[in-house]
């Protein structure tokens, strides 16, 4: 897709999962988040419409491979797994995985290693990678990690008692804690380090270029972290 076709069709297509604020969720039955935010930003610059496309997150990849999406933008982390699937833009946010527990609860680090202690984790994220690896259950099928279509449901579970921890993205995680106040508390402990960026077809370079070009502008003025502050008082 060159950026010529693009300008012609007047629109590009953002896949993205739209349970994970303050990157991406629903508000007054529309996506909204700081990724929305950052993509109308490239629509802007490159003079076209903006269309959100809300999926899986395990969905996004293929979208973007088969076309059906210009790019993806999901709070991605950038990981070589993925890299082998996709080009990725500059990295524009700084993430960790953090756990979410029953508040009150004692929950620990150490005690999620447990046969039998179970973990709510997003699909085909990194905190179910986490979750699933050497520094946790060291197996990847393990039965006691449970995987749920968003974090917002995962955290439904979590409330439930269906499992004992969630393991999420730090700002999402907050936003969980944020909105449940009286039931969830966050292990103050950073588990991995990350980085997001924006996803293309792999080859796509033009497109890549015109996406840096706009993340390095909003980078420079300040604007990422303002589209967070603003994403998370909402
Ligand atoms: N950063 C995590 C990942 O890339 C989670 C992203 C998400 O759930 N939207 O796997």
């Amino acid at each position: 897709l060159t950026l010529e076709q693009i300008k012609a069709d007047g629109k590009i297509i953002m896949a993205t999962n739209a349970g994970f604020p303050p990157f991406e969720y629903i508000k007054d039955n529309a996506e909204a988040g700081v990724d929305v935010d950052i993509a109308a930003e490239i629509a802007k610059d490159l003079g076209v419409e903006l269309q959100v496309d809300d999926m899986d997150f395990n969905a996004i990849i293929p979208a973007v491979q088969n076309g059906k999406a210009t790019f993806g933008a999901a709070g991605m982390t950038v990981n070589e797994e993925r890299k082998q699937q996709v080009d990725f833009s500059i990295e524009y946010v700084k993430s960790a995985q953090y756990v979410i527990i029953a508040k009150g609860s004692g929950t620990t680090v150490d005690s999620l290693k447990e046969a039998g202690v179970k973990i709510g984790v997003q699909e085909g994220t990194t905190g179910q990678f986490y979750a699933t690896g050497e520094d946790i259950k060291n197996d990847e099928a393990s039965e006691d990690v449970l995987s749920y279509e968003n974090a917002l449901i995962a955290a439904q579970d979590l409330m439930n008692g269906r499992v004992s921890a969630v393991i999420i993205d730090k700002l999402p995680a907050e936003s969980i804690v944020a909105a449940n106040p009286d039931k969830l508390e966050l292990i103050p402990e950073a588990l991995t380090e990350e980085s997001y960026a924006i996803c293309v077809k792999k080859g796509n370079t033009e497109l890549l270029d015109a996406i840096n070009a706009t993340l390095t502008r909003l980078i420079e003025e300040g604007k990422i972290d303002e589209f967070v502050i603003n994403h998370t008082a909402a």
